[in-house]
């Protein structure tokens, strides 16, 4: 082995740079994060070749001083921090003083520099050289600009894992788009071989801010997105959210800020994957752009070479913060909310009465109707609750309301299911008119056609209904007059016997009384209607799968679930109009109710104007 010794600075630099420079999109996110310190208000890049022939940023922030151009160049330079206590809060995107020289020490660098109060820029340039830069005067407005050309060119290993130059460029775009979602202060021009690809002057109002979000996530994200504002114990989280439906096949949209720092934590995805978990069809992603404001002091953004990871010194406050957050906004979605809009104010009022334990003990499968007339539209005309109102307010929904039509204008409906005069209000998923072939519910409201999957939407709100009732432990249950005699697997009989007491919560009574013979004593009162036997074998085929008894508390949803399938009207069962109207009542005041409790949603809306489309009626 040979002698020891110092690397020189040069082979340092690129040995650092190795971590902080994988790609073309690497140095984009270092000058930019740059830029932004210095505190650019506006921000030009020029890309050529996917990023590998040029980068060329150009800001309008605070500009470098003459004397300090060949540091900012050297390797642990920097103005950021003095001490470790700033390290501790630190406010700036960058600190660790070593981007530019390591992006330096890879390809052909030119800095142009001009402070506020110089009256001249002046420029260094380096290539991949040990010695201090010189320093030339240049021309340039107050700002900076840095031209980075020819990446890796000193680096053949590097360039080999580049792609091709659409690829490398969509991950530059990918970066900027971050920057530009957390900065809406900021204005940023992108383009790629001379071609503008984004524009997007500063955003200041509110509407300018969604107006930038739906231009680098898409229109149809912001129309199907949820405005989310919670603040407690000394943590702030707002953005926008999409409902369940928007869910997408990959987890590419999907954005948190930390302190206007992007992110990709663990403790954060688990938080919002959590809060999804019962609503989002399975293998589907969540889309978001969230934004978490705390004390710098209480996050450690230290972590790695990149900063794209943080660490919490709270992490299980952090992350009970956001899915109890992200969980409540989820769940108070009801159709009235996506149906409105902003227009709300002339809304339905919604209520929970009628799924409090109490009323789920009254009948059983809750499709089933009182002979007066008034029973459906008993929930309506209540006080608007505020939770109700305040998700409405925060909703940006889409399609206007039409207040104007009431329930008298409804056509074809049975004279005796006529609401009273002061119910005439027309509810928002409106009231039905026919079922078809036993599986859809049509149904008219002020918008136009309601079309509802009977079984999808009766499953998630007897899935709520129990999940209540469980959470509260207020199963109702019912006694089986004759006790049923199950005959199941010696298996199945001694899971029965190991988790009776789990099984007794759930509101089921199973007695082993034979090796492979069960005795079912008593169900939930909410399932009276479903196949006894089927109930139970399923339930005991979730129990074999889920194993020990911890995880079964921990996956007592899943159980639920199981039973809501049984206790839910089945495709090809004849609904009154009365029951059907119920059903729609009993959706709009449940929670999640847009989807099933498979994620699959429950309802849509054909508007007038989309079926004037279909039909090319001109109106
Ligand atoms: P860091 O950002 O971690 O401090 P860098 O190597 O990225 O390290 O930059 C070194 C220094 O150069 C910065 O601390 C800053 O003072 C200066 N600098 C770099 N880019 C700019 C810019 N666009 N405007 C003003 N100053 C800059
Ligand atoms: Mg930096």
């Amino acid at each position: 082995m040979s002698r020891i010794h110092v690397l020189s600075p040069q082979l340092a630099n690129q040995i650092a740079a190795g971590e902080v420079v994988e790609r073309p999109s690497s140095v984009v996110k270092e000058l930019l994060e740059n830029a932004l310190d210095a505190g650019a208000r506006r921000i030009e890049l020029d890309i050529e070749g996917g990023g590998l022939k040029l980068i060329r940023l150009s800001d309008d922030g605070s500009g470098i001083a003459r004397d300090d151009l060949p540091l900012s160049l050297s390797r642990h330079a920097t103005s950021k921090i003095q001490s470790l206590d700033d390290l501790e809060a630190v406010a700036t995107l960058g600190f660790r003083g070593e981007a530019l020289a390591s992006i330096s020490s890879v390809s052909r660098l030119v800095l142009t520099s001009r402070e506020i109060s110089a009256d001249t820029a002046f420029k260094v340039s380096a290539e991949g050289r040990d010695m201090l830069p010189a320093v030339a005067p240049a021309a340039h407005p107050v700002g900076t600009s840095v031209e980075v050309r020819d990446l890796f060119f000193n680096t053949p290993a590097r360039r080999k894992f580049l792609r091709t130059e659409k690829t490398e460029f969509a991950h530059i775009e990918e970066v900027v788009k971050r920057q530009a979602l957390s900065r809406f202060d900021v204005g940023f021009v992108l383009r790629h071989n001379q071609r503008v690809v984004h524009q997007l002057p500063p955003a200041v109002s509110p509407v300018e801010q969604e107006r930038r979000i739906g231009q680098l996530c898409g229109a149809q994200f912001m129309q199907n997105a949820i405005l989310i504002e919670h603040e407690a114990s000394g943590l702030k989280l707002h953005g926008w959210v999409a409902l369940p439906a928007f869910s997408r096949s990959q987890a590419d949209l999907q954005y948190f800020f930390v302190n206007q720092r992007v992110i990709r934590d663990k403790l954060v995805a688990h938080a919002i994957k959590q809060a999804y978990r019962d609503v989002l069809y399975h293998g589907r992603h969540p889309a978001f752009v969230l934004y978490l404001a705390l004390d710098p002091g209480v996050v450690d953004v230290n972590v790695h070479p990149t900063k794209h990871e943080v660490r919490f010194r709270d992490g299980r406050l952090v992350h009970d913060f956001i899915f109890r957050s992200l969980h409540r906004a989820l769940a108070e979605v009801r159709p009235q909310d996506t149906l409105s809009g902003s227009t709300g104010a002339s809304l339905v009022a919604s209520t929970d009465a009628g799924s409090t334990p109490a009323a789920m003990a009254q009948s059983p499968l809750q499709l089933s109707v009182a002979t007066d007339t008034g029973e459906p539209f008993r929930t309506l005309g209540l006080p608007v609750t505020p939770s109700a109102g305040m998700i409405r307010d925060q909703i940006r929904g889409y399609g206007a309301l039409h207040p104007e039509v009431t329930a008298a204008s409804v056509a074809s409906r049975a004279p005796q299911d006529q609401p009273s005069a002061e119910e005439s209000e027309m509810p928002p998923l409106g009231f039905a008119i026919a079922q078809l072939h036993g599986i859809y519910v049509l149904a008219q409201n002020s918008l136009g056609l309601v079309l509802v999957d009977m079984h999808a939407a009766h499953e998630r709100i007897t899935y709520e209904r129990l999940k209540k009732a469980y959470y509260a432990r207020a199963m109702s249950v019912q006694p089986l007059l004759v006790p049923l005699s199950l005959t199941v697997s010696a298996r199945e009989a001694a899971l029965a016997e190991e988790h009776n007491e789990a099984l007794t919560t759930l509101g089921l009574l199973v007695e082993r009384i034979g090796p492979e013979l069960l005795l079912i004593r008593q169900i939930p009162a909410m399932l009276s209607q479903s196949d006894v036997a089927k109930l139970v074998r399923d339930v005991l085929a979730d129990l074999f799968v889920l194993g020990s008894s911890d995880r079964l508390e921990a996956r007592v949803n899943e159980l639920l679930a199981t039973m809501a399938c049984h206790g839910s009207v089945r495709a090809n069962r004849q609904l009154t109009l009365a029951e059907m109207n119920r059903l729609l009542r009993d959706m709009e005041v449940t929670e999640r109710s847009g989807q099933c409790n498979h994620g699959r949603p429950t309802w849509t809306q054909l508007s007038m104007a989309e079926l004037d489309k279909l039909f090319l009626r001109g109106r």
